[in-house]
């Protein structure tokens, strides 16, 4: 089977906030009709990232998020003019693209694992592109 890229909509509500977008992911994979490969989720935006974590208990994605936010401090003094240097720092910390195994057409996660699309310079409206081989 050929590879195939389905492009998600992610709208954002906060300025910094974690979207669990595991469900998408899922669907999209029932989409290309894949059962045994991979795909990536890349995230095109320079102050927006992705990652896998706990998607059991919403608290983790809040400890994440004030982490970040102690490593990464409002107050430096920092010098890209747009002034949101704090969202671009934050977004590499996370990364840009995931990539997962597929087996028996369902995402290889783990139990309390799930793919959370990581807003940093929000509300916006965001994209979050899959690609399956
Ligand atoms: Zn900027």
């Amino acid at each position: 089977m050929g590879k195939k890229t389905v492009v998600l909509s992610v709208k954002t509500n906060a300025h910094n906030e974690m979207i669990d977008i595991t469900a998408s992911v899922e669907n999209a994979i029932s989409a290309t009709g894949i059962t045994d490969g991979f795909c990536m989720v890349y995230v095109p935006h320079t102050t927006a990232g992705v990652t896998i974590n706990e998607n059991a208990d919403p608290s983790v994605r809040r400890d994440i998020l004030s982490a970040l936010k102690h490593i990464v401090p409002d107050n430096l003094n920092y010098t890209h003019m747009e002034g949101n240097s704090t969202g671009h720092i934050k977004a590499s910390l996370m990364g840009s693209s995931v990539t997962i195994g597929i087996t028996d057409g369902k995402l290889v996660l783990g139990t309390w694992q799930g793919i959370f699309f990581c807003e940093f310079d929000g509300p916006r409206q965001r994209k979050a592109v899959v690609s399956f081989w």
